[in-house]
């Protein structure tokens, strides 16, 4: 089973840049699961914010936006994004964090008198917020839909999918990696490593040193609104120092602590402790009286020390593409991280797009971690 790229994991990483280069060579997708999106890409809250993140996540999302907005012909079929704005909230004592984000946010923010943001909210506890301001274009995305649009489009490019393919160990050999995997040999001169929370263990495997990812787990409950109530056209409510998020999710609420507790790639599970946490956050902030969860799930965001992406061909390790370290924003950036990663892998030049929001190949090159040695076990 021979191919020009093999693409190790399925969730969205694998499945854009499968996207982007299947058009132009012939590509393999390999993942373990039975199903494609079963990891990180189906746990996620689906927003787009252009707030959120390092200026290097902003400005991704920002290159990427226009594909999510104006999908190519026959990527999906109903739009991908509905607008919903983000109410950042903070109590007199997140005056700092308040004052960040104004500053970083620019004109990405507006500022709101806390009555207003009572008035956009209506359950947002009276005299809550000391703070507020509003994301107004923030959205959310049909993770679904752009997952499979992904998938699809590389399809009927070409591109071989398999599942239940677990990559067990890799070598190269005459300048071609063996990828040994549980349904079968796969041999290609480039593999890019976009295996999500196990990209580190995916390196080890090829011999190839780790980047020191961190996955950390993230908790989300599915609550009802107050009875009589419909939050369909309701903002996210967001807290100011990122203690906590509530955002409609078709006719129900959605609500994170937002924690990141750092642990080894798993199929995460939700812990009580942070399902208590969440549901104090939101009973303080809100008048919601929590009487049920419908359910709940956890998922990983994966980060390197910087909190930046990591894209390109490993310094050492010849025909190894990183794509990986997208945190909590790797649905929002995966138009513009995969377009940005084909030209490198292509070996063409870097989108003047890019360049224009202030994003070189070198910010986001696995050779900007200088203490990757570290991790080497
Ligand atoms: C609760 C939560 C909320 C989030 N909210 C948002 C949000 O609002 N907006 C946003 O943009 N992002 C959000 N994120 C982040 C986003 O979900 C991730 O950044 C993104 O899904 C990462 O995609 P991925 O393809 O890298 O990883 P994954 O989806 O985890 O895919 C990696 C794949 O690699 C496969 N794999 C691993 N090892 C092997 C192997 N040895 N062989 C074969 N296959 C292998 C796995 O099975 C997996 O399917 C959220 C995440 C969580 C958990």
């Amino acid at each position: 089973m021979n191919c020009d790229l093999a693409v190790i994991g399925g969730g969205i990483a694998g499945a854009a840049i499968a996207y982007r280069m299947a058009p132009h060579c012939s590509v393999t997708l390999l993942e373990r699961e039975s199903q494609p999106g079963y990891h990180s890409t189906g746990r996620s809250a689906a927003g787009l914010s252009e707030t959120l993140g390092a200026p290097a996540i902003r400005a991704l999302t920002r290159f990427g936006r226009p594909f999510l907005e104006t999908p190519p012909e026959g990527f999906a079929q109903a739009p991908l994004t509905r607008r919903r704005s983000w109410l950042f909230v903070g109590r007199e004592d997140q005056r700092r964090d308040y004052d960040a984000l104004c500053a970083e946010a620019g004109d990405g923010i507006e500022i709101l008198d806390p009555a207003e943001a009572e008035r956009l909210l209506p359950i947002l506890r009276p005299g809550y917020a000391a703070h507020a301001a509003l994301e107004p274009k923030a959205c959310d995305l049909d993770v679904d839909a752009i997952h499979k649009g992904f998938l699809r489009g590389a399809r009927a490019a070409g591109a071989r999918f398999l599942t239940d393919a677990e990559v067990g160990a890799m070598s190269r050999r005459g300048g071609v990696w063996q990828i040994e995997t549980t349904a079968g040999r796969i041999e290609a001169p480039v593999v890019v490593n976009a295996a999500g929370a196990w990209a580190d263990a995916i390196a080890l495997l090829a011999g190839v040193r780790p980047i020191g990812l961190v996955p950390k787990r993230r908790t989300a409950l599915i609550l009802d609104p107050p009875e009589g109530m419909d939050p369909t056209d309701w903002p996210e409510l967001d807290d100011m120092s990122e203690e906590f998020y509530l955002k409609p999710e078709v006719g129900k609420l959605l609500a994170s602590p937002a924690d990141e507790t750092p642990m080894t790639a798993q199929d995460a599970q939700p812990d009580e402790m942070d399902i208590a946490v969440c549901v104090e956050r939101i009973q303080q902030a809100t008048v919601l009286q929590v009487r049920r969860i419908e359910h709940s799930w956890a998922g990983l965001r994966s980060f390197v020390a910087d909190r930046v992406p990591v894209i390109g061909f490993d310094y050492e390790a010849e025909g190894f593409f990183w794509l990986a370290g997208q945190g909590g924003a790797g649905i929002q950036t995966s138009p513009g991280l995969s377009e940005a990663a084909a030209t490198l892998l292509r070996g063409q030049a870097w989108p003047a797009g890019l360049a224009a929001l202030g994003l070189e190949p070198a910010m986001l090159s696995p050779a900007r971690l200088t203490t990757r040695k570290e991790f080497m076990p």
